[in-house]
């Protein structure tokens, strides 16, 4: 009952809270005071796409930065049906349990294409949703998957500032989302299914090769034996991969969402992963690098950015199109001529 009312006072709060413009100052101590409502607006208005609320996210941003904390930041990902939200609603719950703060973000590169996202579904995650120390946040939508994935990052840091220790970000393996949402975790997590001897058939190599560890859900009841023999294959394939450079020799587990089984284990083992890479440095100079590639995909999404608002640009690339179209122009002149319009608006 205190669960409920705590929940339909965050709601009413959230409501209030989105129509009003809030100063930063008022914005970022709630995001401090790990007020979820706040934590809400502030992401609010990192996703939004009105240059106006442009300087104010970054400042926002910039101030949350400083107050970094211990987090773990895990990417799950997994095909439509694999348990994704039942696990993440198991795991996230053994977490609260153990004293974190758990928050829970998407990359959905669907949400771009249609209106309705495969992961973007209200019903999911129920249980950990009315819990007090769990924060689920939808994926954001954008022009592309590169400002999706920008708004997410962007995200993990609101979240840790607001207190989240454990931030899990979920996407399903459409295009390039796994490879986005690996760049910005600390520990890859690859839910797969048993199948009848193909479990190797039709899995992306990239994906493989980035996961820290594979956990085979749904091992339980008439699965279990048919789960078993898939441990043993994927480890076996694992084995052929080259060992990571952090010395990390990924892990093949098995867990049952439905039985909560296995669940524990998985945190033990990502536990054990951050201890080594936190004594090698691994786990840190990781950090760093994927701040220096945020850091050039961030320019290169913002460069995008900038051209596709200039109205001036556009025209100019319509008159090499149809120049290059007509012959008249090589594509790479064409392409020097349009370039050199936007370094002449640069100077
Ligand atoms: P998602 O699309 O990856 O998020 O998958 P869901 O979590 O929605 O699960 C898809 C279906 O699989 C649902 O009907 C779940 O009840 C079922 N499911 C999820 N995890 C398990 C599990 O561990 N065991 C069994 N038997 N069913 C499961």
């Amino acid at each position: 009952m205190a669960n409920e009312q705590h929940i339909s006072s965050q709601v009413s709060k959230i409501k209030k809270l989105r129509k009003q413009d809030i100063p930063a100052e008022q914005m970022l101590e709630g995001v401090f005071k790990g007020d979820k409502a706040y934590l809400a607006k502030a992401i609010t208005l990192i996703e939004s796409s009105n240059p106006e609320h442009f300087e104010k996210a970054n400042s926002l941003i910039e101030q949350c930065l400083a107050k970094s904390n211990d987090s773990v930041r895990i990417g799950i990902t997994g095909v439509p049906g694999v348990g994704k939200s039942s696990f993440i609603e198991v795991f996230g719950k053994t977490l609260t349990q153990l004293g974190k703060k758990v928050a829970v973000l998407a990359v959905d590169p669907t949400s771009t294409l249609s209106k309705g996202s495969i992961l973007g579904d209200k019903t999911r995650m129920q249980g950990l949703s009315k819990d007090p120390n769990a924060f689920i946040r939808p994926s954001p939508s954008g022009e592309s998957l590169g400002g999706v994935a920008q708004k997410t990052r962007e995200s993990i840091i609101l979240c840790e500032a607001a207190g989240y220790d454990i931030i899990l970000v979920e996407t399903v393996g459409v295009g390039q989302s796994e490879t986005m949402v690996h760049s910005m975790v600390d520990f890859f997590l690859l839910l797969k299914l048993s199948g009848a001897g193909d479990e190797l058939q039709g899995i992306k190599r990239g994906i493989m090769e980035m996961a820290d560890a594979i956990a085979i859900n749904k091992s339980d009841g008439g699965n279990l034996e048919k789960a078993k023999l898939a441990e043993v294959e994927f480890s076996r394939a694992l084995h052929l991969y080259p060992p990571k450079e952090n010395g990390w020799t990924p892990k093949v587990l098995r867990c049952s969402a439905v039985e909560q089984t296995g669940i524990v284990e998985i945190w033990e083992m990502i536990e054990n992963f951050v201890y080594q890479g936190k004594k090698s440095g691994h786990f840190e100079s990781n950090r760093k690098n994927q701040n220096k590639n945020w850091f050039i995909q961030t320019v290169d999404e913002r460069l995008k950015q900038y051209f596709h608002q200039k109205q001036s640009f556009k025209k100019v690339q319509e008159e090499m199109l149809k120049a290059v179209e007509e012959h008249k122009i090589s594509p790479f002149y064409a392409a020097k001529k349009l370039l050199e319009n936007i370094t002449g608006e640069l100077k």
